[in-house]
């Protein structure tokens, strides 16, 4: 298991198109931006569908569920509340739940929960949600769902 985030280091100021977003955190909500002309969804949220440059959007709720797209190993953090942490991976995720009509999958991004030598392309995931000590948000991380078998692909230490 990595070592803990610092949160206490973090200050969560949300912007405008990240505002609801953080809010939802509250209820362990993973939102995805919804395009309400085409269907389209993504994440991070910015204020315009890319598939149909509609600013008629809003939200969807995501389960969180998916799979591991690819991860890297941080060994090295740049930003200090980080460093408790290392090794740690990162990994994209695939959203099950993430489709779009063009066949593309939503990815997410996050900090893995699990220790870096278990990580592997293709697991399956679902979300962790860590609490901030200073403020009322929670802070979504990927969590593995199942142990990598045989031949998957991971990074060799
Ligand atoms: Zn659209």
């Amino acid at each position: 298991m990595p070592g803990p985030i610092d949160y206490a280091k973090i200050a969560i100021d949300p912007d405008p198109d990240m505002k609801d977003w953080w809010e939802a955190t509250k209820q362990k909500k993973f939102l995805l931006r919804k395009c309400n002309d085409c269907g389209h969804k993504w994440f991070p949220p910015y204020p315009g569908c890319k598939k149909c440059s509609s600013t008629n959007i809003g939200w969807v709720e995501s389960s969180g569920k998916g799979f591991v797209y690819t991860y890297n190993v941080v060994t090295q953090p740049i930003l200090a509340h980080f460093v408790p942490a290392v090794p740690y991976s990162v990994a994209i995720v695939e959203l099950e739940d993430g489709t779009n009509t063009d066949g593309s999958k939503t990815r997410i991004a996050g900090v893995v929960v699990d220790d870096a030598d278990d990580v592997a392309i293709g697991l399956p995931t679902v979300l962790a949600w860590d609490d901030h000590p200073k403020q009322p948000y929670k802070i979504p991380r990927i969590k593995l769902a199942a142990k990598a078998a045989p031949g998957m692909w991971k990074f060799q230490g």
